[in-house]
């Protein structure tokens, strides 16, 4: 079994054991709660509306305290018995667990997303609640009014008066939302423009909740006897909803990952930046299994050399130290302040690999959402994170040639191929240079083996500072270097060459107080401006530019304009060339 589909499973059945643990503690709440609730509706009903209204505050207050985790909702929804004393006090126990098991369901959603209560609450969820409670509160009414016409007319205005709590509730969940998302959109709260907490949200939380509560209790008034079927409607719509909005987000979240390994993917082949790749994979794994706030992977190399990658909260992955605040950020309601939770890993090699340290990893969370789970299921990553570690690490050494730090030609050979085939298929342009050190072999001749090593590594340097970002420099023999260069037409990649040739020739190397001189020959052939059949004859032009530039007098860059001839950036013509000439190597014979 592969260590990928290992992970999987690993994480699959980490996922199912929380949620069904999560699921029963929920419920076991849920029904203690209703239980505690019915016995406080006998008092209520024996001391009047104030200490009904009391109970209401506190369990609103309760509520955005959270200590059962965004239960808000489903606590809303309990009040109602509060309000339907006169059904009874098993069908007040019914009504509350069936609207907290409802509030559960979006509740679990919310967790799984693992981002503040209030920005987690999906926002097509709380349009879709708030419209399903405006539509069956109507429906109650309606209900209640036919009733009426065919008993009482005159009992026709409070049914329809009744509405007005619903709409409320509606305009009030819209407004909290839209005002929270126009606040954060405009950074206002993460600046600290607008006085967070106590200030703004608390107040807007609260009458979130009050009117809620007030609408639950206006509901079952309007309507007690299709209570039962209102609310069942609401939660089943609602649950409804929260699902498609699940799907949705899980395929916007699957597109948005698939679009980051693909990006990672580049950066490994491109090798720019392997171990940034890696991080960003890490990175996605952490979050995949608890809530993260800063992130931080520190990689060793073979020689100990120390390189941090690090992301904050807007998922920005760079090198360099991670920016974390002194503690975290307050969330809306009422919540104590904390510390941050760190959570350190110290990824080592397997045993029979030499176990050796790879690199560290450290998370920064918030203990107010950390699941109680989450850090043994990412504990149990940390093998699997570390083996990966180890893997990409052999693989940047095979990939990298020692003497130079490039890459190697197995490497520029593969993605050669790739990008040949995605220009065939999408019509872009590629090109590719072919780089030859002029007389390298007097540098070795005149100032030993050495000096020639001090030069390629100065040269390889000087190349990999010239190059653009995308393009992929290696080195393809002793004193040649190719650089691949997508989307890039002949004439942009001519550009490149003679950039590449004047930041060599204007090295300044010196080896024991002699310094050496260092020019450099290039060819340059592109595609599809020219016709070749395949990615490797597109290499063989331009081995024939870079003969045509040591047989044009060397230190110079050509592109190959087919049939022998070719130009340089002066735009210069040089004719055909002599194939048999004998004293000017090939690097393909
Ligand atoms: P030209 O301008 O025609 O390219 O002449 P050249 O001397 O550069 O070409 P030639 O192919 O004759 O010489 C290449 C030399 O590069 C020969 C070899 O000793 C040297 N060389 C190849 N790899 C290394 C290396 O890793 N280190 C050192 N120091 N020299 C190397
Ligand atoms: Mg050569
Ligand atoms: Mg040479």
């Amino acid at each position: 079994m592969s260590s990928s589909s290992i992970r999987s499973q690993d994480r699959a059945s980490a996922w199912g054991d929380l949620s069904t643990s999560s699921r029963r503690q929920q419920a076991l709440f849920a029904c203690v709660a209703a239980a505690v609730l019915a016995a406080a509706i006998g008092v209520a009903r024996a001391e009047g509306p104030w200490l009904a209204s009391l109970l209401l505050l506190l369990m609103t207050l309760a509520a955005r305290f959270r200590p059962w985790a965004g239960l808000s909702l489903g606590l809303g929804a309990i009040a109602l018995p509060v309000a339907v004393a006169r059904l009874g006090i098993w069908t007040a126990i019914g009504l509350a667990v069936s609207a907290t098991l409802a509030a559960m369901l979006l509740d679990q959603r919310r967790r799984r997303r693992r981002r503040h209560p209030l920005i987690a609450m999906p926002w097509p969820i709380a349009v879709a609640v708030a419209l399903t409670t405006l539509v069956a509160t109507a429906a109650g009414g309606l209900v209640q009014a036919g009733v009426a016409r065919s008993n009482r007319l005159a009992d026709l205005n409070p049914a329809i008066a009744n509405l007005a709590p619903a709409a409320a509730f509606g305009f009030c969940a819209l407004g909290s939302l839209l005002g929270l998302r126009w606040m954060l959109s405009r950074g206002l709260l993460t600046r600290g423009v607008v006085p967070r907490g106590l200030a703004v949200l608390v107040p807007m939380s609260l009458l979130l909740d009050a009117v809620g509560w007030w609408l639950g209790a206006s509901l079952v008034a309007i309507a007690w006897t299709h209570a039962w079927p209102l609310l069942a409607a609401l939660a089943l719509l609602a649950a409804a909803a929260a699902q498609l909005d699940d799907a949705r987000r899980h395929v916007a979240g699957q597109a948005d990952e698939l679009e980051k390994l693909q990006q990672a993917h580049h950066r490994i082949l491109s090798e720019t930046s392997g171990m940034a790749g890696i991080a960003t994979q890490f990175l996605v794994e952490c979050e995949n299994v608890l809530p993260v706030d800063t992130f931080q992977l520190e990689v060793f190399d073979q020689e100990g050399e120390r390189r941090s990658f690090s992301a904050g909260r807007d998922r920005m992955l760079g090198e360099g130290e991670p920016a974390v605040t002194s503690v975290p950020p307050m969330l809306p309601g009422i919540h104590k302040r904390v510390a941050w939770h760190t959570i350190e890993h110290r990824l080592h090699a397997a045993a029979d690999e030499g176990g050796g340290l790879l690199g560290i990893l450290r998370l920064w969370c918030d203990p107010r959402r950390l699941e109680p789970r989450d850090e043994a299921l990412l504990a149990s990553l940390v093998p699997h994170l570390a083996s990966s570690l180890h893997r990409a690490r052999l693989d940047r050494e095979a990939k990298h040639d020692p003497l130079t730090g490039v890459l190697v030609r197995r490497v520029l050979e593969r993605r050669l191929q790739e990008v040949y085939r995605q220009s065939c298929e999408e019509g872009t342009p590629m090109a590719v240079i072919l780089c030859d050190i002029d007389h390298f072999k007097r540098v070795n001749d005149t100032y030993g083996h050495d000096a020639g090593d001090q030069a390629l590594i100065a040269v390889a340097q000087a190349l990999d500072r010239g190059r653009r970002e995308q393009d992929l420099l290696c080195r393809y023999g002793g004193e040649e270097f190719t650089v691949l260069l997508e989307a890039s037409n002949g004439e942009l990649a001519l550009a490149i060459a003679e950039r590449l040739r004047e930041a060599v020739a204007s090295l300044d190397v010196v080896y024991e107080g002699q310094q050496l001189p260092l020019r450099l020959s290039l060819g340059v052939a592109a595609f599809p401006e020219l016709h070749v059949k395949t990615a490797s004859e597109l290499l063989l032009l331009a081995d024939e530019a870079l003969y045509g530039a040591k047989e044009g007098g060397r230190n110079r860059s050509l592109l190959h304009q087919g049939r022998g001839r070719f130009i340089d950036s002066t735009g210069q013509r040089y004719g055909e060339i002599e194939q048999s000439r004998p004293d000017v190597p090939r690097v393909f014979q």
